[in-house]
């Protein structure tokens, strides 16, 4: 007999360990399926090789289908509990009215800043997002730092969910050790599977919504030894994330022309400034500062965030020169003055031209389609990093390739189903009882880090499930411990 849930959440990240944790604490009887392992702070250490290889998805890249720009961009992104959550750097911005703006001309909703200000407070208060007054304790920050005022700008320091025992090790992408960053996994999800409020199935992988006469009955699974399984639910959410996510529906036949559409990468690359004394970048909050003044496209389109140097692999993999991606001699010597390059990430806005497709063997192709605008917008946000670094002094730059560590908008939200995948409570248009709860649903790219925005959205989300206003859960609300 096939278990049933009043909701069954596919992917437990920013979105789906939100949805899932807050309507498991409301006394909701809630499923959480997520394909990646169930590490804990335990497990997290800094080998780097090992930790990528277990908690993210393998690097994929998304291939230029025109103009090559800065060639394929690398897409990263968490494969374990708490998702994408438990392997970044903690940064919490809010999506600004100009954003907002951005999604209702796009798609056709409605939604702004008063709107949306409840359930970023709510995120805020239940993450412990804090202002970092140490922002500028390690040298290399204050490297960089005297570059920005040297060309008369300004650092300011970042609002992060990290606690004050952040150490500044510098391994959040290996996941915290100490659990002073915060994620969903150490968040939402722990607290209500301890208190046994959550149901959570590590390394399943969700193969297809189940649906009947328009509506999502349940989910198809597969356990980590392969063996299937069905369960069914009265409200699925799909949240594995903008690259998983258009990937589920599309496997679960989900007819909808925006379905892998209209992604967005919020494109980065870094500038190394290369200083005499030993600058360890490293070994620090990796993003204490930013710089978010030329965030608006008629200012450039871009922002920087500062300082950090990823672990060597990462680094040296990633080394560029004029010449291209780096090999040989001048990347050995490089690397050995490891310790002495000082990272600006450079993030650019984009219009999401990119695309997911799905042949019928299920291997996944991603194309991003840069136009010359965009191109010029990162390109002036290398140009303007490169400035900061020869400023602070730096006697060589280098840079690295191409990637995106936010993506977004592939199964975005719309007034209707010709302008979008779901509606503004993330219902999809097509298949009632249907819901996406992730990044996908982004009309476009923000300007800035999206996580909180995500969780603000699951927020509301969970709370528009649980108000039950389509009356589509049947069960009665479980006593919360
Ligand atoms: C290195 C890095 C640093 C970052 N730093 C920041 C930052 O400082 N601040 C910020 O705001 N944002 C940051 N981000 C981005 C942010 O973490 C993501 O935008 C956010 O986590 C996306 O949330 P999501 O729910 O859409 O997807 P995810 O968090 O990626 O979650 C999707 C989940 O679904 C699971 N899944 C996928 N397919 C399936 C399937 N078929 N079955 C079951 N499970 C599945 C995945 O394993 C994953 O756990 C960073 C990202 C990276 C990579
Ligand atoms: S820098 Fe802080 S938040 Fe990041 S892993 Fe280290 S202790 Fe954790």
């Amino acid at each position: 007999m096939s278990e049933r849930f009043d909701v069954v959440v596919v992917g437990s990240g920013a979105g789906g360990g939100v949805v899932a944790g807050e309507l498991a604490e409301r006394g909701r009887n809630v499923l959480l399926l997520e394909t990646g392992p169930h590490l804990t702070a335990a497990d997290f250490e800094r080998w780097e090789s090992k930790a990528s290889h277990d908690m993210w998805f393998p690097i994929r890249l998304a291939l230029p289908a025109g103009d090559p720009g800065p060639g394929p961009l690398a897409l990263i992104s968490g494969r374990c509990v708490g998702g994408t959550t438990t392997i970044n750097t903690k940064l919490a911005l809010r999506a600004s009215q100009r954003e907002f703006d951005k999604w209702n001309a796009a798609s056709g909703v409605q939604l702004s800043v008063e709107e949306m200000a409840p359930f970023y407070d709510r995120v805020c208060s239940y993450l412990g997002v804090r202002r970092r007054a140490d922002w500028n304790w390690r040298q290399c920050v204050r490297t960089a730092a005297a570059g920005f005022e040297a060309l008369g700008y300004e650092l300011e320091p970042v609002d992060a969910y990290t606690d004050e025992n952040c150490m500044q090790c510098g391994s959040c992408l290996q996941g915290c050790p100490t659990n002073a960053g915060k994620s969903t996994l150490n968040t939402y999800i722990h607290r209500n599977w301890v208190a046994g409020r959550l149901q959570l199935r590590p390394e399943c992988w969700a193969e297809r919504i189940l649906t009947a006469d328009g509506h999502a009955t349940g989910v198809q699974y597969r356990d980590e030894s392969g063996a299937p399984h069905t369960v069914e639910a009265d409200v699925v959410v799909a949240a594995c994330g903008a690259l998983g996510t258009p990937q589920l529906l599309m496997r679960s036949e989900i007819d909808n022309p925006w379905v892998g559409r209209n992604l967005g990468f919020h494109p980065a690359q870094f500038v190394f400034g290369l200083f005499d004394e030993p600058q360890d970048a490293h070994m620090v909050a990796p993003i204490s500062s930013h710089f978010l003044e030329n965030a608006p496209d008629d200012r450039g389109g871009y922002i920087i965030e500062a300082v950090t140097v990823q672990d060597p692999i990462g680094f040296t993999v990633a080394l560029c020169d004029e010449n291209g991606p780096m090999w040989g001699e001048p990347l050995v010597e490089a690397a050995k003055k490891y310790r002495n390059w000082v990272g600006l990430l450079c993030l650019s806005n984009d219009d999401n031209n990119g695309r997911i497709e799905v042949d019928a063997d299920g291997n996944e192709t991603y194309w991003c389609d840069f136009q010359p605008h965009e191109i010029e917008r990162q390109q002036a946000a290398m140009e303007f990093g490169r400035r900061v670094m020869e400023a602070a002094g730096a006697s060589q730059i280098l840079w690295s390739t191409f990637a995106s560590t936010h993506v977004q908008g592939s199964c975005r939200m719309g007034a209707d189903a010709g302008s979008g995948v779901v509606d503004i409570h993330g219902e999809s248009h097509d298949v009632k009882r249907l819901y996406v709860g992730d990044s996908s649903v982004f009309p476009r790219t923000l300007s800035v880090n999206p996580s909180l925005t995500v969780m603000a959205m699951a927020t509301r989300l969970a709370d528009h499930l649980d108000a039950n206003e389509s009356g589509y859960l049947s069960g009665s609300r479980q006593l919360v411990a």
